[in-house]
């Protein structure tokens, strides 16, 4: 669910719940929009398969529109209404405005405003003065439960565990929500016809310095089980879905707790989830929505995937091409590894899609060079590179890092490769919104 120094809290949201709380009927109305919808496709299914849903109506409206009219409907019928979003970095100041947006139309009715996610969790204070009443800081599912268990008893919301709050002007913090065991919640809201892909893994025990996971779900590995992924199988297939997709921080890490990888536990998890997809199921896995590191990309663990895997491409984490920054970044491998990736990918059948973050803090000319040098490599390999801008994130290391920029030569560079289709991406795009996240960033307390 997620920031900017403008409104204050609502200053009627202080008198609302002893109003609110005449009805205990509650009604949790989702800004589902891309990109928070993921993460509230998981909420509503931990609200859904929770004894707290039978007394919660989850909506799920697309856009803002739809939003206000759902919140509109929902007063009307006597709800107590709370409102979620959530959002990254980058989409911030849309939900903001959007927060904004609704509250000007409601003219005064009140509702009880709910952002999470890793940016609310890492600019807590920030996103309370966008003008959401709560937010949720770290995992969301159980605080989410806790808070709407209290709203259907009649009681305070605003008190508790794991949600933040502004007092008098001033953030009061009521702790953190724990890292939850993936098996206790669904990974979607089958029930409400709300599919995704099935996360597998949650944390990373890597500390690659730009990046917001381990930051937001700690540093170590927790696994979804063999038997509760295939549950979750079988009720997509009894829907009708065919695809089976997963997230996971690093595809080839399920079953470890360390850096190695655990081939029988992971062919145990594809075997049953092949079987129980059936025949007209399709599974992918090592490709989007999540990576693999390329020094997991060997050939037992290619063999392996053919073995059971529908998609004929994997998403591998390459980030630079010069030794120096991955060493600065913490990535954990070198520049020869991914070069073996690719062609060991391209060897046995998939077209390896690289992924390079450009504008890393302290690159120097010659970094940028060898991160050009290696993209030609790649794609005369056979590979496609995909192009992201270093955006300085809330929570890593490198939050008070200069946003990337790609300068006019790379520029050109990198039109040429994509002009090639060699190259892909939203890596222009980024140059923008990775400023509009250093021009918000406030100093550290
Ligand atoms: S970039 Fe990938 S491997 Fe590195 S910390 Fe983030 S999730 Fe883990």
């Amino acid at each position: 669910m997620c920031h900017r120094g403008r409104a204050r809290a609502h200053p009627a949201n202080v008198l609302a719940f002893q109003v609110m709380a005449s009805s205990n009927k509650v009604a949790l109305v989702l800004s589902y929009q891309y990109p928070g919808k993921y993460a509230l496709t998981v909420l509503a299914g931990a609200v859904e398969s929770d004894e707290v849903g039978q007394h919660v109506a989850l909506r799920f409206p697309r856009d803002r529109e739809s939003l206000l009219a759902s919140v509109r409907e929902c007063l009307d019928a006597g709800y107590q209404v709370a409102v979620a979003w959530s959002f990254y970095s980058a989409s911030f100041p849309a939900a903001a405005e959007e927060l904004a947006w609704l509250r000007e139309r409601l003219e005064g009715r009140e509702v009880l405003c709910l952002a999470g996610g890793v940016h609310a969790t890492a600019e807590t204070e920030q996103t309370l003065r966008a003008g959401f009443d709560l937010v949720a800081v770290g995992e969301g599912e159980a605080v989410l439960l806790d808070l709407l268990g209290r709203m259907t008893r009649g009681e305070e919301p605003r008190t508790t565990r794991g949600w933040s709050r502004l007092v008098d002007g001033r953030m009061v913090s009521q702790g953190r929500g724990e890292g939850v065991m993936l098996d206790k919640y669904p990974p979607f809201a089958a029930k409400n016809a709300k599919f995704g892909a099935i996360e597998i893994t949650r944390g990373c025990i890597y500390a690659c310095r730009f990046c917001q996971t381990p930051f937001l779900n700690k540093a170590r590995f927790r696994h979804r089980s063999v038997e509760n992924i295939t549950h979750w199988v079988r009720v997509m297939r009894e829907a009708g879905k065919r695809d089976v997709r997963f997230i996971t921080p690093t595809s080839m890490s399920y079953g470890t707790q360390d850096e190695t990888m655990n081939l029988e536990a992971l062919e145990r998890m594809l075997a049953a989830v092949r079987e129980t997809a059936g025949p007209e199921g399709r599974v992918f896995y090592g490709t989007f929505p999540s990576e693999v590191r390329p020094e997991h990309v060997t050939p037992e663990a290619l063999a392996l995937l053919k073995r059971y895997v529908d998609n004929d491409n994997l998403i591998i984490g390459g980030q630079s091409g010069s030794e120096r920054i991955l060493q600065q970044t913490h990535r954990g491998h070198d520049v020869e590894t991914v070069v073996r990736a690719a062609s060991l990918a391209v060897e046995w059948g998939f077209v390896p899609n690289v992924d390079f973050i450009l504008g890393l803090p302290d690159e120097s000319p010659e970094d940028v060079q060898a991160t050009l040098a290696l993209m030609r490599r790649l794609a005369d390999l056979g590979a496609k590179v995909h192009g992201h801008t270093f955006m300085p994130l809330p929570g890593t290391p490198y939050r008070d890092a200069p946003p990337g920029s790609v300068d006019d030569e790379t520029r050109r560079e990198l039109d040429r490769l994509a002009s090639q289709g060699r190259l892909y991406g939203h890596w222009k795009q980024q140059v923008q919104l990775a400023k509009g996240i250093a021009t918000r960033r406030q100093p550290r307390r």
